[in-house]
């Protein structure tokens, strides 16, 4: 019988995702989510980096199922903002996972920041924990780009509408299909970091 790994998440593009990239370097294994393993309290995401953040996620779930648990942390990183809003991306507003009134948010800190200054990046930190002692592998990735200064785009989530990566020059991650913003993001690069340790 193959393996089973956890996925620590509720959000079903972030499973098929990790799956894409971990199953060819875990031939064994089959990936669930923690939503199809049973009903389990959410832990308080209190770290202070996406590191920690992601071991509180993957060892509350390796904990409670048994199993070797896979978890991500990510957030969208601001120079302009000295980083904000950083490991509070989901819940900047003063309320998780709105992200209407995040960007809302993002458009207003921002309006009067030039051009050259716009930079920012999303930053992805994936881990892998072993429930037997809790000890971890970790992959991390960015996806470099700049702000823009209205929404555009209707793919994604979070402030993919704002966000104008390098690599796609005139376009938001929001306007990308998802096999576009797959080959580019700091989620593929977190796991392809993690899949090589594998
Ligand atoms: P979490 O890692 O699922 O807790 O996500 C944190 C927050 O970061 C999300 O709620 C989004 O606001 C933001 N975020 C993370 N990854 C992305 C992305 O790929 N596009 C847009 N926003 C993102």
């Amino acid at each position: 019988m193959p393996e089973t790994i956890v996925v620590a998440t509720g959000n079903p593009h972030k499973v098929s995702e990790i799956e894409a990239i971990l199953a060819p370097v875990m031939p064994e294994v089959e990936f669930k989510a923690l939503g199809e393993l049973g009903e389990f309290d959410e832990p308080e995401e209190d770290g202070d980096t996406f590191l920690a953040n992601a071991l509180i996620k993957a060892r509350a779930a390796a904990e409670a199922t048994g199993l070797r648990a896979v978890a991500d942390d990510s957030g969208l990183v601001v120079d302009a903002l000295d980083g904000a809003p950083g490991i509070h991306s989901a819940r900047w507003c003063g309320h998780h996972g709105d992200d209407a009134a995040n960007n809302a948010k993002l458009a207003r800190e921002m309006a009067d920041v030039p051009e050259p200054e716009r930079t920012a990046r999303f930053h992805s930190c994936v881990v892998l924990v072993d429930p037997a002692d809790g000890s971890y592998l970790a992959g991390e990735g960015d996806c470099e780009g700049a702000i823009g200064y209205e929404g555009v785009g209707e793919h994604g989530f979070g402030y993919d509408p704002y966000f104008l990566p390098e690599a796609t020059p005139g376009l938001t991650m929001a306007q990308l299909t998802p096999e576009q913003k797959n080959a580019i993001s700091h989620r593929f690069k977190a796991l392809q970091a993690l899949a090589a340790q594998l």
